[in-house]
This record gives C-alpha cells, sequence and structure tokens, in this order.
C-alpha cells in the first residue's frame, strides 16, 4: 500500500459539494482507503488569470493503485464533477485534483511530477496538508510539511 496525498481545490459552482464529492469518491476507488481529511480553506486565486476564491483541502490515502493510475482516477472524478475535456490551464474549474505526495516517489514525466512541483511554495497546499501530515517529510527538500509551511507563511510576510 502506498500512502498519498490528494490535493483538491474548487472555484466554480457548489465549492463544499464538490469536495464532498471528491472526499466520496475517493473512498470508494479501487484498492484505496480514505485515511484522513484537511480542514477546508477558502483562498485566494493564483497565477496569471484573476478569477473567484477556491477551496482547498487535502485528502490521505492509502492505495494500491499505482501513481499513473490513480492519476487516471483522479482526472475521471474531475470530469464526473464537469470538469471539461478540453482543459485549459489557469481557467476556473469545478474539481482539482492533484497527487502532492506518493509515498517518497519522485516521478518525473510528461503526464506526471511527484512531489506536485509548486506545493511547497503554494499555502493553499500546505495549510491543509499539515492538518493531516505535518511531520511527513518532503522527498526532495527534506523538509516536514510544518517546516515548509512556517517558511512559506514567514517569506509571505516579508
Ligand atoms: P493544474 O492542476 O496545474 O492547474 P490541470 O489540473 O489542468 O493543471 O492538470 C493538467 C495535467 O497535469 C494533468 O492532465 C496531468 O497529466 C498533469 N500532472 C502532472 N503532475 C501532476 C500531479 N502531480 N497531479 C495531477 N496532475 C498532474
Ligand atoms: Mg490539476
Amino acid at each position: 500500500m502506498a500512502k498519498v496525498f490528494v490535493g483538491i481545490g474548487s472555484n466554480l459552482g457548489d465549492r463544499a459539494d464538490y469536495i464532498e464529492l471528491a472526499r466520496q469518491t475517493l473512498a470508494r476507488l479501487p484498492g484505496t482507503q480514505l485515511i484522513a481529511m484537511s480542514k477546508m480553506y477558502d483562498t485566494e486565486a493564483q497565477g496569471p488569470v484573476p478569477q473567484d476564491r477556491f477551496l482547498n483541502a487535502v485528502a490521505q490515502l492509502e492505495t494500491t493503485l499505482d501513481p499513473y493510475d490513480l492519476l487516471d482516477a483522479l482526472l475521471a472524478i474531475e470530469t464526473q464533477a464537469g470538469r471539461p475535456a478540453q482543459r485549459p490551464k489557469d481557467q476556473p474549474r469545478t474539481l482539482d485534483l492533484d497527487i502532492l505526495l506518493y509515498d517518497n516517489r519522485v516521478i518525473s514525466s510528461d503526464e506526471l511530477v511527484v512531489p506536485h512541483p509548486l506545493m511547497h511554495e503554494r499555502w493553499f497546499v500546505l495549510k491543509p496538508l499539515a492538518d493531516v501530515a505535518p511531520k511527513t517529510v518532503h522527498p526532495l527538500l527534506q523538509m516536514t510539511i510544518a517546516d515548509l509551511l512556517a517558511y512559506s507563511e514567514q517569506a509571505a510576510g516579508q
């Protein structure tokens, strides 16, 4: 079984409903158990395109799915939540599901980059991740999630 953390975001439609849909659907994936769910955080949209605020959360899973099968399952859940197959970047989305960490694996391919390349600089990822996994160590940066969160909050305050 792999220990996986999935970042969940929504900024279109009933955001809390979409996050609840994600929670329930993740819990029912084959070979998968939902271990923990963070609190939800209302956050400002980041990136080049101004858009409505997000609701963000993180789910902790135990799964026998390999990283690519899990990615396929996440994309299918996004589609189920009404996210169009054509997926322009940086546009509002009903549901965004990203693999943040997959055990201590380091993966870098066209379809999948793990750890998620921006997770360590995003408060909206680190804050909910710290709810469920403050002592987990980022496999490339060798810092705990709690320390990465403190570091990013300090940097943002300057
Ligand atoms: P973003 O989440 O960056 O806003 P999308 O949700 O539109 O972008 O995802 C686009 C593609 O990102 C996915 O189809 C997937 O192949 C790729 N991707 C790369 N690494 C990851 C990851 N760790 N988790 C989820 N998707 C990823
Ligand atoms: Mg995504």
